[in-house]
């Protein structure tokens, strides 16, 4: 009876394992959420394309080139069409299904070093919101008053020729971000149509296109700024809700984005670009 009995109590704890390893793995890959329709465009919010910092508090923003190259070369293979944010928005509903942009906030130097070249190998198409002046805020402390090391700050951001550079490729569409990475929340209408206006003239003047998108910093907006970003004469604005667009029931001015994490593999990417999550509660 002995033999039979520690069979059993074996058993059960293999139970339970199996039973707790689907538990945390439905909770952390959300395998149930709905597919969300291909026909729907997905917009991708990246920041830095660079290795995790030792200690760093915003490691979520900067995504490996290793790990980029995978996420562009998967969106490739499975037959992901490239649009920039502008393309997207003139297409409307004749946007083709599994359209993706990829877009990347406040004009860091890697996505020049490191993401143009994946960029290129995959001929994938992005647009990069950048900062129009030359003194800029530390936005690391306004969101949160603890973020206070200046660490964004003193990332490398893309020098005026070297945003040029990006436009030489023919992939890239350039955006703006305001002159200083400006919370609008505190801003009144005439200080938000500057960082809009000037922001927008100062770009074309520098770099000889139009500035068509915007992204607003922190993805704040306050009511009437959508109509403010569309006076000033932008044609889309990417705000940092989560969904997808839907061209059928477009709000050019308010876009919803997918943010891809660096704290986050291959599975929970494929996830995010089919149910626009990557686990139960992110
Ligand atoms: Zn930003």
């Amino acid at each position: 009876m002995l033999p039979q009995g520690n069979h059993s109590w074996l058993t059960l704890a293999g139970l339970l394992i199996a039973l707790g390893w689907l538990i945390w793995f439905s909770w952390r890959y959300a395998w149930w959420r709905r597919t969300l329709p291909y026909h729907l465009p997905r917009i991708l919010m990246y920041h830095m394309i660079a290795p995790p910092r030792r200690g760093s508090r915003y490691n979520g923003m900067r995504v490996s080139p290793h790990q980029f190259e995978r996420q562009v070369r998967w969106l490739r293979n499975k037959g992901w069409h490239f649009y920039t944010v502008s393309e997207l928005v003139e297409l409307g509903t004749h946007v083709k299904p599994r359209s993706v942009a990829i877009t990347f906030d406040d004009g860091y130097a890697d996505n020049l070093m490191e993401a143009l070249p994946v960029l290129q190998k995959y001929q994938a198409k992005a647009t990069v919101y950048v900062l129009a002046g030359e003194k800029i805020e530390d936005w690391s402390s306004q969101k949160n008053k603890a973020h206070d090391s200046g660490e964004l700050l003193s990332e490398p951001r893309m020098s005026v020729s070297q945003q040029r550079q990006l436009l030489a490729s023919g992939l890239i569409e350039i955006g703006s971000h305001t002159l200083t990475h400006a919370n609008l929340l505190k801003l009144n209408v005439n200080e938000t149509m500057k960082e809009l206006v000037e922001s927008k003239q100062r770009l074309e003047v520098e770099l000889g296109v139009e500035i068509r998108s915007f992204a607003y910093p922190f993805g704040y907006f306050k009511v009437g700024d959508e109509a403010r970003v569309k006076e000033a004469g932008y044609r889309s604005a990417v705000t940092t809700e989560r969904g997808v667009m839907d061209p059928a029931d477009l709000a050019p001015y308010q876009l919803p984005r997918l943010k891809v994490s660096g704290k986050e593999g291959m599975l929970a990417f494929m996830n995010r670009m089919r149910t626009g999550w990557r686990g139960a509660n992110k």
